[in-house]
Parts: C-alpha cells; structure tokens; sequence
C-alpha cells in the first residue's frame, strides 16, 4: 500500500481556473530541479501530482509535453527542434553579451550548457539586472510563451530560419530566471532527461483529477484509445475525470496497437483462448493502422509513427476499397513479387524506410494490405465489441481485389485443424498464425498484451539446409537499377520420368554487379522465341532460353505456389513446389540439365522440412 501516502488536495480547484489562465515558467523550472534530486517513483509521482494541481487546465497539455520532453507526440510530426551547440553557444552569448569563445570555453570546461546559460543569468542579475545588458524591461515568462517559441523554432525551416531560431531563443533567454534558463537550453539541446515515463504521469493524472490511483486504469484505457498524453490530461482537466471513462477513439489519432502472447502447442492455445477461435495468417510485413475520414488517409505503424509518406500507395488502395467514410481499420502491408504474387520478406519491405525515392519504390517492392481488425466505422466506435462483430463490420466495408485482402481465415475448435492451418499458411509464405479468441469476453484491447490473441510461429531459421542445381529456362528484364539488363531468372528442375523441366524459383539476388553485366551475353547463344518444348512452365518470362546453363541455389525452404509447375498437383489441388527467398550461389558448369535436382529430391526435401517443423512442436 504504497499510494495512500500520497497526499492529495485541492481536488476541483483547477476548475474554477479562467480559460485564458497561464502558469509562470519558473513552477516548472523548479519542478524539474526537484525532479533531478529525487530517486524514489512515488516522491517523482507525488512531486508531479503537486505540479499538475498548480497547471491551469487550458495549459496542462502544454506541460505533459514539457515533461516528456516532447513538443506533442510522435506521430504527429512535429519537426525535430535541432538545435545544435553552435547555435546554442551564439544565442547566449548573443543573450547574456559575452563573447562566443569564451561560451566555447566555459562549455568545454563544464559541458553543460544549461548551467552555464543559469550561471550567467545569475551574474546578469547581480550586476543590477540582465535587462541592463540591452536597456529592455524583463518580462516573467509563462509556460504558453515558452512553449510556443519552442513551437515556432520547431516549425522555423529553410532561407532565415537560423536568424528567426536566434533571435527566439536569446529571447527567451534574456527574459529568463537563472532556474529557467538552465531547462530552457536542455529542452532545446533535447537533453532534459527528467526519466519520467508514461506510467507515472498516468499515475500522478489519476490521483490530480481522481484523488486517486483507483483511476488509473480508466486514464489509461482513455490514453490507449488516443496515444496522446498531452490531449487526455486536457480532457482529464476540464472536463473531470469521469469524462474519460466514455472516450472513444479519434480518426487522426493513432489507436495504441492491441498484441499477441505466444505459445507453441496448438491444444494449449485453443484452452486458452476458450475452446474455439479464428485462425489467421500471421503475414511477415508491417503493421498498418489505416484512418480513412473521407478522401484523407492516414497510416501509423506498430510504434505509431505517421508513416503514410512512406506508403501512398496503399492510401491510394484504401481510399479507394474501403466504403466507409470513416473508418480506423488495421492489417498487415506486405511486400510481394508482381510476376509470381508471391509474398516477400518483411526485410524487403523495410528497404522502403530506408530510401528516399518512395515513387521508385513503390514500383520496385509493390505491395499489398491484408486487413485483420475494425476498431471504428463511421461514429460506431467497435473497440468495444466482441471480435466476430468486429469482422463483420470489416468485411462490410471493405471491397478486396489484388491489393486489398482480408487476412485469410478460418474458425477453428480442434487442434488438429489448428495446426492444418499452421502448415497451410507457412507453406504459403505466412510467418505463421495468429489464433484469436471469440467468446464474450473478445474486445479490442487497445495497448494491451494478453491471452485474447496468441501467436504461433514457425522458426524463422533457415529451414533448407541443401542447396538444390537448377537449370535456367528464362530471363526477365530488370527494373530499377538493373533496368534493360537481364536481372532474374527463371529456374527449374527436372522431372526424370517424362523428361521435362518444370519450373521452381524467379532468381534474382545473389547476382554481382560484374554478373548482371554479364548475363545478356552469357545467355545470348541460348535464347529461343517461344517456350522450349522439353519446359513445362506457367510463367512467361521476358526471354526463353535453351535449359542449358545450371547454376547452384539456396532458398530460405520450400514452400507451395499455384504459380510453379514442378511437382504440381501433387502435394496439393492447385499447387507446386517453390523455393522461397531463393538466392544464386554459382554457375555449374560441370553439370548438365539431366544432372540436376529432380522433383522427386525436392518433394522429399519438402516432406522432410514439415517433418523437422513437426518436430519442433513437440
Ligand atoms: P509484438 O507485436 O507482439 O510485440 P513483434 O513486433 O515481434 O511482437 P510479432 O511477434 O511478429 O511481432 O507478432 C505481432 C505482429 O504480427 C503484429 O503486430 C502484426 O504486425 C503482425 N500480424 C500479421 N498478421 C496478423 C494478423 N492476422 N493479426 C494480427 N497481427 C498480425
């Protein structure tokens, strides 16, 4: 019984505050000094709770942001403050009239530039006043002026904005106690550090507005539904505390994402999630949650950051397939091959977050969305309904084609169908299954990690342990950096009863720059007009060539396609066998077509890998 010595007063007070109410800086610069001596988390969360008490509603925000170090969430893409020290070291000597060197100095000898920006403030005010150094009056700051000059040197880009970022700050500096200026340099520096995490000021906005920390999980519901901290202590502020408890989800506000326990034994999961639930593919790509209002589209990851820059593709695909309105849905992005369909590696599709030219990526690692929850429709907020309404809802308003699926799905109440299911997907490029509960009880527990939804995942561990020799029946062009070389081809092996070649794998990593130079020419005495009639293949590729040429392979493991021919129909209706993430290891030479892996090798390499997979799970 930790709590109850915290001492709580004045619980109401702040409602009567005027709406136009501000708070003098230095409350928060003496908090935040307080703050840095204490260690316990109760005398921080006590400390706190007496801050927020003193906040005006009107600025509460404004001072979470403050203590979080922030200017507002992440998500909402404010730009970073970048103060960097030189600027720094020029706005206080430019403040406190000293000479730039001598600020290098000083900061070489104390590193900090906070405390040296206090030091000379306290020398300014003994001299008879700060304000003396440029003949102006002083003025007290207040928490809005502060935060909105930090605002502004935010917002403050391109041609002028170092002179407007200056005059701003040593501005702010020059109108500064000794105390403040110490905060103002380490908020701007971007090194306040107070170690203050969003569980304590859950904690100290339950017991200001609550009286106590029995509140705690009604705020924190509310933040989970709406991650942003600043804008639930506003609510929790003027509105009481009680306002909360009927908050629902905003469009533009990311929703905090609902997680997954794990477990390996499909008997276990179907006991823990009450006897019967869906299963679904676990796809290997992103996680998206989409915020349609209208033709505005908005994305936020897994860490709900905005990251619909990164994506306008698929904002133009859910603007474009979602009939609602508005609606706040959320699925999985995923890379995928154009040529094949098949789904790509999560690592693929990373490599769109880490280039600039999103247009060309969007061409060169497409990708498609498989949504797997509602959490709004129109004003219906659905966070609170059970799961099979949720799906409903989903399939509703959602109209899939090529680029948008439901994550594929079935009701399962026995493990064996389970675990049916398990294969089915990793055979199908899935990382594995998510198997979510269904009874009474199966809300959207936003930000919550629990037993509602469990996943089951195949080792991620490379499963083909043999490289196979494959003979190249085809080549396709290359886009991109490899545009007008030959940059994948087509492989595959050999069926030795009927003498054909029956296709497994597009190849087109493992090649060097000096092989993609190469391969036109290499292949050049081999190309052929239309299909070589020993080749059974259901793709079409730029060039047929002659199956002459036998290269070495590796693949992450095989897996089931409808789009290669090679052991067709024989493991399953409509499938063959494929090569996933195959890669090009060398040239064979020494080897004819006739010599290389056969379908019957590979339908026992992949007889072997679901057995290795069973294995595991016992
Ligand atoms: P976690 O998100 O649980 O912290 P993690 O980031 O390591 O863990 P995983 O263990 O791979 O991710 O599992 C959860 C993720 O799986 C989800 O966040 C989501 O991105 C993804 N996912 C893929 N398919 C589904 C699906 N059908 N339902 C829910 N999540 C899915």
């Amino acid at each position: 019984m930790l709590w109850p010595e915290i001492i709580v007063y004045g619980v109401g007070a702040l409602a009567k505050e005027k709406a136009d109410a501000d708070m003098p800086f230095i409350e928060i610069a003496r908090a935040f000094d307080e703050m840095e001596k204490i260690t316990s988390r109760i005398a921080l969360t006590q400390l706190l709770v007496n801050l927020i008490r003193r906040t005006p509603p009107n600025v509460i925000n404004k001072v979470v942001y403050l203590i979080q170090g922030k200017l507002g969430p992440d998500w909402k893409d404010i730009p970073e403050l970048g103060i960097g020290e030189k600027l720094l070291v020029q706005a206080i000597s430019l403040a406190y009239n000293k000479k730039e060197q001598d600020v290098v100095n000083a900061y070489n000898s104390e590193g900090d530039l906070g405390k040296i920006s206090e030091k000379y403030s306290q020398e300014g005010g003994k001299k008879g006043g700060l304000m003396s150094f440029i003949g102006a009056e002083s003025v007290a700051l207040t928490v809005r002026r502060v935060f909105d000059s930090f605002l502004k040197i935010a917002y403050s880009q391109g041609e002028g904005s170092r002179d407007l970022k200056l005059k701003l700050i040593s501005g702010l500096l020059r109108d500064a106690k000794p105390l403040e200026a110490r905060y103002i340099v380490r908020f701007l520096e971007g090194r306040l550090r107070l170690g203050i995490g969003d569980a304590t000021i859950l904690d100290a906005l339950s017991i200001s507005y609550g009286g106590s920390i029995n509140y705690r999980e009604v705020v924190e519901r509310a933040y989970n539904l709406r991650a942003d901290l600043g804008e639930i202590a506003s609510i929790v502020a003027n509105e009481g505390i009680e306002s909360v408890k009927g908050i629902k989800p905003e469009i533009g506000i990311p929703i905090r994402p609902m997680l997954a326990e794990r477990l390996s034994d499909p008997k276990e999961i179907l006991e823990k999630i009450g006897g019967k639930g869906f299963v679904e593919y676990k796809y290997d790509g992103e996680r998206g949650q989409f915020h349609k209002d209208g033709e505005s589209i908005k994305i936020y990851s897994r860490r709900l950051e905005n990251i619909t820059n990164m994506y306008p593709d698929v904002a133009e695909y859910i603007k474009r397939n979602i009939k609602a309105e508005k609606a706040i849905l959320e699925g999985e992005i995923v890379a995928y091959d154009p040529d094949t369909g098949e789904l790509r590696p999560f690592q693929e599709l990373m490599h769109r977050r880490r280039k600039y030219d999103v247009h060309r990526m969007m061409k060169e690692i497409p990708v498609k969305v498989f949504l797997f929850d509602a959490l709004l429709v129109g004003d219906d907020d659905l966070t609170n309904k059970l799961l099979p309404y949720r799906r409903k809802m989903l399939e509703e308003v959602s109209q899939e084609d090529e680029k948008i699926n439901i994550a594929k799905y079935i009701e399962v109440e026995n493990p064996d169908e389970l675990w049916g299911f398990f294969l089915e997907a990793i055979a199908e490029g899935a990382e594995g299954v998510m198997v979510k509960a269904l009874h009474g009880e199966s809300v959207y527990r936003a930000g919550i990690r629990g037993w509602l939804w469990i996943k089951l995942k195949r080792d991620y561990k490379s499963e083909m342990t043999d490289t196979v020799d494959l003979v190249a029946v085809g080549g396709f062009y290359g886009r991109g950096r490899r545009g007008g070389k030959v940059g994948t081809l087509l492989f595959a092996a050999y069926d030795k009863e009927l003498d054909v070649f029956r296709t497994v794998c597009k190849v087109g990593s493992g090649f060097t720059d000096e092989d993609l130079d190469k391969m036109y020419d290499l292949f050049k005495p081999f190309i052929i007009e239309r299909r070589h009639p020993r080749v059974d293949s259901n793709i079409e590729p730029d060039l047929w060539f002659e199956p002459v040429k036998v290269a070495e392979i590796i693949g992450a493991e095989l897996t089931l396609s409808p789009l290669h021919s090679c052991c067709f129909n024989k493991i399953r209706e409509g499938a063959g066998l494929s090569i996933r993430f195959p890669r090009f290891l060398r040239w064979r030479d020494d080897k004819g077509p006739e010599d290389i892996t056969t379908e019957e090798e590979l339908m026992e390499m992949y007889k072997r890998q679901l057995r290795r997979i069973e294995e595991k799970q016992v």
